[in-house]
């Protein structure tokens, strides 16, 4: 594919224009040596200053022209040996870049993801265990036995998985207890077979599989909102638009929350697909980053399973895009470019000219709002395959059913509890708070536990015995005595935590083996699959968990899932925290009953009376999301008006203040446009650095973005103030 004429300024020019990686700098025009040819899209190595800097050759026509004569351009240095950026792929980039109010370069940037991967194709030298006996060992070779089974990377690697250092393992080396091979760093992936284990749809499955099957041949843009009940066969279904893709020779790119990117979804798809998918996510290793990018690129790599920065990745043919449990808040990155990565991934579709499918239980109130327009084509699964009921849900007022003092369980949910244990059936716990209490005082002088970077409480941690904070990191271990009055033995822990909540539970049921499931505790691949395992055969009768456990997870035993603080996502100034506690509520409540008994949940409240609870009681989705509906329509909110956050912040107080006062000083006056602030923010110092925000509240007509960049455009602030915009927020902390 080669749309070279769209290059050249003039006919005989040399002159290209370059996006180069320099967060300072807009596009640069470079001069094309004698001997080499490039292309929109071509990645190269351009001279800046002194330095050499990687850039992408640009479509000349879609950017501001510069005016340097040509006399005085600096030649490209070299053209990397990657296929060019596609141009569907260009287009996207500059679509977020303009939607999200982001310098291009950032954005092009997050094609580019793999450094290793643009240097070109080569082999790597890892190492595995050779199993030769070992003669005596120091400790560190016994660790690294251990932790290295099954393992094959590079030296740098290994010392990494095994906590060791690289002296250690060349040692081992020497010894001949660890070997070298030889690997290509591109060797292709094994083959997956569309056909490999095709199951048997239910009708209403197969009539939803084949719209999507139709359309994937169509070649077509096409959204389509798959909107089905927990357990009524959403992955099976897209699964056939997956093989439908695969038969035509085409990418599919599945994009999954980070936290349902489990052991368990690849296992499932290699049981259809015959070999696990290609996946992308933060932990990749370098070599695997390098391995999938170069792949995801030449068009070999055929499904790609990933977190949202997947969604960048420079695919050769994209047939199909999936995005599965697509209501999810994760797929909005809040750093660096902020962009919402379900509605990027539609753009995506627009631009490649393929489907897209976005999978939910409980759908964003946006996405519902695009069906009902008519942007969307809305395909439904009512059921739970293979006859499984939807559990029993009931509401259990605290203000009546009063836990014990220092307790956060229920009498009716402790009989409950009590009752599954003796059947030999499985209990879910859900609280969505990790550590074991929230704040911690001095019973003494009522001194609390602040993070010292944050406007934040530490957080008791008792397994690994510390306080800490969750949004910076900062963390101590618990004093003796309070830093304040010096009383020893006077901390008193408040709120519960889940591990809080796993403590209670021993308690009272003495012989339940009680599972704790967090970020904490599922720190790998290798402990998530030994939960899984473990859940599996029965050998865990209660599960504590995070939002960590309410998706993915499809435990038959499973029958009563307990939610122990539904008001706790109501609390403070979430614009769309009612939205978010039904989803999370009706997501962990479709834990239950997945097998052949049916399920019970129990969902304790102050505020029974609240919409969101009611709804969520009686089962009316129809009716809660037509509320919210009606309350967002009178307030203006997305999706019948725009937000947009403004975020200032500084070091320096003082200079925070005065840059967020400025921008509010010079707001534009608009009809149509509502601006709120400057205020404090409610994390009103976040990692060393004082914050404000303004929210701006536009009609959906409002050319939003011109606003804010007509406005910000002209004014100058010190060095060390930092001003993001946030285009669709979602976190208004
Ligand atoms: P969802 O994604 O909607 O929650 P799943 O796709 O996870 O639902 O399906 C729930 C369970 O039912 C899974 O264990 C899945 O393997 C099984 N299942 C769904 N459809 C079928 C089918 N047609 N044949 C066999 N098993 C199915
Ligand atoms: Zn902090």
């Amino acid at each position: 594919m080669s749309d070279a004429p769209a290059l050249f300024l003039d006919g005989n020019s040399t002159r290209v224009r370059c996006l180069i990686f320099n967060a300072a700098l807009g596009p640069l025009d470079y001069r094309v040596p004698a001997g080499m040819t490039v292309e929109p899209g071509s990645v190269v190595i351009a001279p800046l200053g002194p330095r050499q800097i990687i850039g992408v050759v640009w479509d000349a026509d879609r950017l501001p022209a510069t005016e340097v004569p040509e006399g005085r351009l600096r030649p490209l240095l070299k053209v990397l040996p990657v296929p060019p950026l596609p141009a569907p792929l260009r287009r996207l980039i500059e679509w977020t870049a303009d939607y999200y109010l982001a310098p291009l370069a950032a954005v092009a940037r997050m094609a580019l993801s793999s450094n290793a991967a643009l240097q070109g194709g080569s082999t790597v030298t890892e190492y595995r265990l050779t199993g030769k006996e070992p003669g005596r060992l120091t400790p560190q070779r016994l660790i690294a036995l251990d932790l290295l089974q099954d393992q094959q990377a590079t030296i740098r690697e290994l010392s990494e998985i095994a906590g060791v250092s690289d002296a250690v393992l060349r040692g081992m080396v020497n010894a001949g207890l660890l070997e070298p091979v030889v690997v290509d760093s591109d060797r292709p992936y094994p083959a997956a077979d569309p056909h490999f284990a095709a199951p048997d749809l239910s009708e209403q499955q197969a009539e939803v599989a084949a719209r999507f099957v139709a359309s994937v041949r169509a070649r077509e843009f096409h959204p389509f909102l798959l909107d089905g009940v927990t357990g009524s066969g959403k992955t099976e279904t897209y699964f056939e638009g997956v093989a439908a893709a695969l038969e035509a020779g085409r990418q599919v790119l599945v994009l999954l929350p980070e936290i349902a990117l489990t052991e368990t979804f690849l296992k499932r798809f290699e049981a259809r697909f015959g070999v696990p998918p290609v996946t992308w996510h933060s932990s990749l290793k370098s070599s695997e980053r390098r391995r999938a990018w170069r792949s995801v690129s030449s068009g070999a790599a055929q499904v790609v399973v990933g977190a949202r920065s997947a969604l960048f990745l420079p695919f050769a043919d994209l047939g199909l895009i999936v995005v599965d449990e697509a209501h999810e808040i994760s797929f909005k990155q809040d750093d660096g470019v902020r962009y919402n990565a379900r509605d990027v991934a539609v753009m995506r579709a627009h631009f490649e000219k393929i489907p897209v499918i976005l999978a939910s239980a409980t759908p964003a109130l946006e996405s519902l709002q695009m069906a009902e327009a008519g942007r969307y084509e809305r395909v439904v699964l009512p059921a739970r395959f293979g006859g499984a009921t939807m559990p029993h849900i009931q509401v259990v007022d605290l203000r009546v059913e009063q836990p014990e003092r220092g307790h956060w369980i229920a009498p009716p949910l402790v009989r409950a509890l009590k009752d599954r244990l003796e059947k030999g059936e499985q209990s879910l716990l859900f609280l969505n708070r990790r550590g074991y209490a929230p704040l911690t005082l001095c019973r003494t002088c009522g001194y609390r536990f602040q993070c010292p970077n944050c406007s934040a409480w530490l957080v008791e941690h008792r397994l690994s015995r510390r306080l800490a904070c969750h949004h910076c990191g900062h963390e101590v271990p618990p004093p003796d005595a309070c830093p304040e009055c010096h009383e020893p033995d006077c901390l008193v822990a408040c709120g519960p935590g889940v591990e809080r909540i796993a403590d209670e539970v021993a308690e009272i049921l003495p012989h339940a083996r009680v599972a704790l499931v967090t970020s904490d505790t599922l720190t790998s691949p290798a402990k998530a699959a030994e939960f899984v395992e473990m859940a599996s055969n029965k050998a865990i009768d209660v599960i504590v968990g995070t939002q960590l456990v309410t998706k993915g997870y499809h435990f038959p035993e499973l029958t009563l899932v307990g939610v122990i603080d539904a008001d706790m996502g109501l609390e403070g100034g979430d614009l769309r925290a009612a939205e978010r506690t039904y989803q999370q509520v009706a997501q962990v409540a479709g834990r239950a009953g997945r097998g052949e008994k049916p399920g019970e949940v129990l969902i304790q409240t102050r505020h029974p009376e609240a919409p969101v609870i009611e709804a969520l009681a009686s089962g009316d989705r129809d009716a809660f999301y037509e509320a919210e509906a009606e309350a967002r329509r009178d307030a203006g909110a997305p999706p019948f008006g725009r937000w947009a956050a403004i975020i200032v912040s500084s070091e320096d107080e003082a200079e925070a203040r005065d840059a967020a006062r400025g921008i509010g000083g010079s707001a534009p006056r608009l009809d149509d446009v509502l601006i709120l602030g400057p205020a404090p923010a409610p994390l009103s110092l976040l990692r060393g650095r004082y914050r404000y925000r303004l929210l701006i509240n536009a009609r959906r007509s409002t050319e939003l973005q011109r606003v804010i960049r007509e406005w910000l455009d002209p004014l100058r602030f010190p060095p060390g103030v930092r001003v993001a915009v946030d285009i669709d927020p979602y976190s208004f902390v």
